[in-house]
């Protein structure tokens, strides 16, 4: 599988996305091409939940058509753990049904603040970690 890249100012936006929504989940979409990340567009998180994610459909669509317009693809949909370490939980597994697609976790846990990891969908729906390489 190849490594998703991620530029570390995308990276520090994410952190500060992460903290700025604390004590809920905050989400967004990665654009880019490949497995390299180019943008970050930071969503609604409906829910306001603290354990759990749910991207506002209308900022979606407009994220959706900025990257066409860009000739980008949507390459992670990201959400932050506030809490919990950086690895998917039971409600992630099944709404992350898009192949093809990083599904990427940044922890704001104080064990592990800052961890940022990647996952994705294989065929037979199990998950396998990805590998980020900062750029
Ligand atoms: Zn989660």
């Amino acid at each position: 599988m190849e490594k998703l890249k991620l530029p570390r100012a995308i990276y520090d936006r994410l952190l500060e996305a992460a903290e700025q929504e604390a004590p809920r989940e905050a989400c967004g979409l990665l654009a880019g091409s490949g497995a390299a990340v180019r943008e970050f567009y930071p969503l609604t998180n409906v829910e306001a939940s603290a354990a759990r994610f749910s991207m506002d459909p209308q900022e979606q669509f407009a994220a959706l058509k900025c990257m066409r317009g860009r000739s980008w693809e949507i390459v992670g949909i990201w959400h932050s753990h506030p809490a919990t370490p950086a690895r998917m939980s039971a409600e992630d597994r099944k709404l992350a049904f898009m192949p093809g697609v990083s599904y990427v976790i940044l922890s704001l846990a104080p064990a592990c603040r800052g961890e940022i990891r990647a996952f994705r969908r294989e065929r037979g729906g199990s998950f396998r970690e990805q590998e980020i390489e900062f750029c």
